[in-house]
């Protein structure tokens, strides 16, 4: 862990917040990514100098030069967590050290800055609790946090990353991802596209493997399908993820997941669910998995359910899958027992209707 020079924040309250009776209005249906709180945090990073200028300011659009690095060399990089408002009223997060260490992953492969880790938790404990009337009460809803960070540097050289970041947090309230209940997605299999190859940025989580993604996207939808898992690189034959999540198969008691080979995202969702799933006594195991054995599993019966994992949809069955040469269903197509049992061992460590044996739910206020 990185611990954290001096640095304080500069704080600026809004002076045009929303009133009580408008942020109701949101937080009614709040959808997801479209409305923001009234605050957010920048702090900036000159080279030799550090991390420096850390501030919360009211939530607003920002004036940066045209030539700026990241408009044209997209060196971008963001994390994606929830604060939770308790069954006891306290609002918390999840795990947020394990997305302040993958973002700096992230970072050093980017060429851009690491930010300590305890600032990086401080950032989102200022904005939840500066905003924390947007956290909703409503059951199975949060309020999404979204820290990023951006090459300011206004120069078109690519000799040298840029000397200069903003790292940011805003902060998005979030409806249920489903409404009316749990429906099981349907795939495409992407064999015309990559989406990371060896030695790429498939780890990182940047904008630019999701800049490459939509194309993918796009196809799915055009197939009927409402998401596009991604294949190996080499043979468009082994699975990796679906659209931003991670992805499990399971065989009765045993669940599968496929390795971290550097071309997948380490989802932290993915790891608590391996770890979930040996606490209910199930196998969990990591290793590869070929469409051909995902199509024989599903036909012969062994291959019972098969579930996607990711903070903002936390985890979604798999209903059916399409390719260029067919397409088959899981199980009968409908949201299987352990898919759904995980689902709710998840949300209750969230939601603090469960016991937390593994201390992963942070309290900010
Ligand atoms: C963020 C992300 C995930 C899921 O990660 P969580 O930490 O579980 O939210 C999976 N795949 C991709 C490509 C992602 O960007």
């Amino acid at each position: 862990m990185t611990t954290a020079p001096q640095l304080s924040f500069d704080v600026q309250q809004s002076e045009s917040a929303r009133t009580p009776a408008e942020r109701e209005r949101v937080l009614a249906d709040p959808g997801f990514g479209t409305h923001f709180t009234d605050h957010m945090i920048s702090i900036d990073f000159t080279e030799g100098r550090g991390w420096h200028d850390a501030r919360l300011t009211p939530y607003g659009p920002l004036t940066l030069d045209p030539a700026t690095s990241v408009f044209h060399y997209a060196q971008e990089l963001f994390e994606g967590l929830k604060a939770y408002r308790q069954a006891g009223g306290s609002i918390v997060t999840f795990r947020p050290y394990s997305n302040a260490a993958r973002f700096n992953q992230s970072a050093a492969r980017m060429a851009m800055p690491e930010l300590p880790e305890d600032v990086f938790v401080e950032s989102l404990e200022l904005l939840v609790q500066k905003d924390r009337e947007w956290v909703p009460t409503t059951e199975g809803h949060s309020l999404y946090l979204r820290p990023f960070m951006i090459a300011t540097q206004p120069a078109l050289g690519v000799n040298y990353p840029s000397r200069t970041y903003r790292f940011m947090v805003i902060a998005s309230p979030a409806g249920a991802y489903f409404t009316g209940g749990v429906k099981p997605v349907s795939v495409w299999l992407s064999r015309d596209y990559t989406r990371a190859a060896p030695g790429g940025t498939g780890f990182a989580k940047c904008g630019g493997n999701y800049a490459a993604a939509f194309v993918a996207q796009r196809q799915a939808v055009e197939n009927g399908c409402d998401q596009v898992v991604w294949l190996d690189a080499f043979e468009h034959r082994y699975v990796e993820e679906m659209g931003g999540m991670n992805l499990f198969f399971v065989y009765g008691d045993r669940l599968l997941t496929p390795a971290l080979t550097g071309t997948l995202l380490p989802g932290i969702t993915r790891d608590s669910v391996l770890t979930l799933a040996a606490d209910l006594g199930l196998k969990a195991e990591e290793g590869k998995l070929s469409i051909e054995e995902w199509r024989a599993g599903c036909e012969s019966g062994e291959l019972t359910e098969v579930f996607a994992c990711g903070t903002a949809a936390v985890i979604t069955p798999v209903g059916s899958v399409k390719g260029t040469d067919g397409g088959w269903t899981v199980g009968d197509g409908t949201p299987g027992p352990l898919t759904m049992r995980l689902r709710e061992s998840l949300m209750a460590v969230q939601y603090g209707t469960a016991p937390d044996p593994h201390d992963w739910v942070h309290k900010i206020c």
